[in-house]
């Protein structure tokens, strides 16, 4: 069966058709600027050439129109018609208390989505838009939708209880939820496999560095910790948010700036993490670059930052009582070996030893310590759209 893959945002729309069973990707693409002048699709069929198509998209179903339009063309399309589009699996991002594992969409579901939307303004309208655009076209086609947030249902009270009045729990559920659920997911399963131990008896750290970055406690097959909380601005330095720090701190700056709360988060939103605390960039071939020509405002935005992940995973080791395997995963962590070894570096006392040569990998499946290490550590590139296409199989075939 065909998978069509959607990843929905409020601008953009991100696919991938792919065949379940054998895990081909069979052409992927991304439409830009929906609803923006400017608006383009991007596409390209397995093996072939990527071609951009410049056209009108006012609204999110013209958009997906344009996707079954490439998909299904004479020339550059990769299937004949729709019918061989078995069911499409959707990125749905906060599924609050209401969804620990993945479900076929019904009109139920969409409202049960829908009360969550407080707790994710900006992404939950953008997924659920995206899901009646493709009822709209592909009626009779099954839906199905897999949440960021479900994988850490999983968490225990101690760990996702904030220190806060409880009654904000119970009247607003107010609470750590953390993100890249499909993705720690993956990546945790994957390095059980490769590392040739039973999933459900093992303890892994997955460290998810992309643009957001989370890093995330799996033991036995469950996530039980997470750095990113009620939203994804809690937890490690990233591109452009802030992570963890002193609420204090934005009392004091709305005070000194007189700004309002909005634009204190905004700020950290937005103005702060690497990009901030360099004024350089948010990217980081551009810290590297900076920081090799000897700019120390490079450097001390990438250490802060590796600084961070270091101590999440040595309170995730304790969180566990021990780990077996760590994980680098999303972009900084897929191509970045000097910030994979500088974080590293600071785990020596738990036994963590990172091979030079092998850690020189960029993209690929590798393990990147040494035979004497303690603790197994891999690059491990994700995989969010097969992980999706694998959890819509699985609900449709039953
Ligand atoms: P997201 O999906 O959150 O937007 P990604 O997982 O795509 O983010 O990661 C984007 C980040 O990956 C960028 O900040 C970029 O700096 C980093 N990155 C990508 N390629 C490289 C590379 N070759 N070396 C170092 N960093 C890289």
């Amino acid at each position: 069966m065909n998978v069509l893959v959607i990843n929905c945002g409020s601008s953009s729309l991100k696919f991938q058709l792919i065949n379940a069973e054998t895990e081909a990707v069979l052409a992927k693409g991304l439409c830009e600027r929906i609803g923006i002048e400017g608006s383009q699709l991007v596409y390209q069929p397995a093996g072939g050439e990527k071609e951009k198509t410049l056209a009108d998209m006012p609204g999110h179903t013209q958009a997906v129109q344009m996707v079954l339009d490439a998909l299904v063309n004479e020339k550059t399309g990769v299937i004949k018609s729709l019918d061989e589009i078995g069911a499409v699996g959707h990125r749905l991002v906060h599924g609050g208390e209401k969804f620990a594992c993945s479900t076929v969409i019904t009109e139920e579901v969409i409202a049960a989505v829908e009360s969550c939307n407080d707790l994710a303004p900006l992404h939950n309208p953008a997924n659920l838009i995206g899901v009646r655009a493709c009822q709209e076209l592909m009626p009779g086609v099954p839906m199905v939708g897999v949440f960021d947030t479900a994988f850490h249902q999983t968490m225990p009270e101690k760990a996702y209880l904030y220190g806060l009045p409880y009654e904000y729990y119970d009247k607003y559920k107010v609470r750590r939820y953390g993100f890249h659920g499909t993705s720690h997911s993956y990546v945790s399963k994957r390095a059980a496999e490769l590392a040739g131990r039973p999933y459900d008896q093992l303890k892994t750290i997955v460290c998810h560095l992309g643009n957001g970055a989370s890093v995330c406690a799996v033991q036995d097959g469950k996530s039980v910790d997470t750095s990113m909380g009620l939203t994804p601005l809690e937890g490690l330095l990233m591109g452009t948010r802030s992570g963890d720090i002193d609420p204090g701190v934005m009392e004091y700056i709305a005070k000194k700036e007189d700004k309002d709360i909005y634009q204190i988060m905004e700020i950290l939103n937005k103005k702060s993490g690497v990009f901030g605390v360099s004024g350089i960039s948010s990217d980081f071939r551009d810290l590297e670059a900076a920081a090799e020509k000897g700019d120390h405002a490079g450097v001390r935005a990438l250490e802060a930052f590796e600084y961070r992940v270091a101590k999440y995973i040595g309170a995730y080791a304790a969180a566990m009582n021990g780990v077996d395997v760590i994980c680098f995963t999303a972009g900084v962590g897929e191509n970045g070996p000097d910030t994979r070894k500088a974080i590293c570096d600071y785990l020596g006392f738990m036994g963590v030893e990172i091979d030079d040569e092998a850690n020189k990998v960029r993209g690929e499946e590798r393990l990147i310590s040494t035979a004497d290490s303690k603790i197994k550590v891999y690059c491990l590139p994700t995989n969010e759209e097969l992980a999706i296409a694998r959890e819509t199989l699985a609900l449709v075939k039953k």
